[in-house]
């Protein structure tokens, strides 16, 4: 457990080091990102020599800044080499996106069942479309001749490679955010009573104009709870459910919501009905006042 009075030097050394980390996003250190190697690395989670894009030079820009001498790459992480473009087969791709939805940098474009390409410039030479891809058609072809680590990589690419990657998480989260909203308005429609229950104790649950326009209040002086939920509960049967999203996927809140309150004018109507029939006076008429 590092102490509170380190986390802002722990953080500030953590951006230094991962400033001098290729941003390949590869994931060959062993960590999610470059970002995240960075932060085990100032909090001494991980040693510095577990980057084989950045090579023997990167480990010794590493060594520098942290004021401890240089060491070998560890090859267990993967060895430096040129670095390597993506290069998809066409003809051969089937557009299942998985290649797609693996890039860190979203460096390919496609559709579903339509074919691939990679976008030359944007591609960091990761390496991690290449194993999901079902039909093995992803091709790593060195672009960068003899010349490894470093020597085939630009800080200002590195740059480049990082703001994509951060793109790339923000519209994650905006989709995750989106897919959260979308599965908790499902939990509200399906737990919106049906059909609806005029509050109880002569509250208005809204007024609303009657298709003669007179005005309904649903619920207002017109009796005991019971005998509302009771009237309530004999309009359930002229009414259907309205389906919820998630029954058929494509029903909106504002559709519920007009049943709704369709629902809720039937039931007044009901009401209005039930006390005609028994000769008591309508809602509207028993609020006037005497001599009107
Ligand atoms: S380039 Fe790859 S190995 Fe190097 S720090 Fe970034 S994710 Fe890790
Ligand atoms: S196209 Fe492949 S190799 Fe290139 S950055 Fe994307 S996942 Fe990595
Ligand atoms: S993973 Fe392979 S088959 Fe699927 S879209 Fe990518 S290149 Fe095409």
């Amino acid at each position: 457990m590092i102490p509170r009075t380190f986390l802002p030097v722990i953080s500030e050394l953590a951006q230094r080091i991962d400033d001098l980390l290729p941003q390949t996003q590869c994931t060959k250190c062993g960590f999610d990102g470059c970002t995240p190697y960075a932060r085990a690395i100032a909090e001494g989670r991980a040693d510095f020599n577990q980057c084989p894009p950045g090579g023997q030079e990167g480990v010794v820009r590493l060594a520098q800044l942290l004021g401890r001498p240089a060491k070998p790459l560890d090859i267990s992480h993967g060895v430096e080499r040129p670095r390597p473009r993506a290069v998809i087969d066409e003809s051969v791709c089937i557009g299942c996106t998985l290649c797609a939805k693996a890039c860190p940098v979203d460096a390919i474009v496609g559709a579903a069942k339509l074919m691939h390409t990679v976008l030359n410039d944007a591609c960091t030479g990761c390496d991690l479309c290449v194993a999901p891809c079902p039909v093995d058609c992803i091709e790593m072809v060195p672009i960068t001749g003899d010349a490894t680590g470093w020597d085939a990589w630009t800080a200002t690419q590195a740059a480049a490679a990082r703001e994509q990657h951060a793109r790339r998480n923000a519209r994650l989260a905006a989709e995750q955010q989106a897919a959260d909203e979308r599965a908790a308005l499902r939990v509200r429609q399906a737990r919106m009573p049906w059909p609806p229950i005029p509050a109880a104790g002569g509250v208005d649950t809204g007024a609303a104009a009657a298709p003669n326009g007179a005005e309904i209040t649903s619920g207002a002086g017109t009796g005991s709870a019971t005998s509302d939920a009771q009237t309530t509960a004999s309009s359930a049967s002229q009414a259907s459910r309205p389906p919820v999203a998630g029954d058929d996927g494509g029903v909106s809140i504002e559709a519920l919501e007009r049943a709704r309150k369709q629902a809720i004018i039937q039931a007044a109507l009901d009401r209005a009905r039930a006390r005609r029939a028994a000769g008591q006076p309508d809602a509207s008429s028993a609020r006037k006042p005497p001599g009107t």
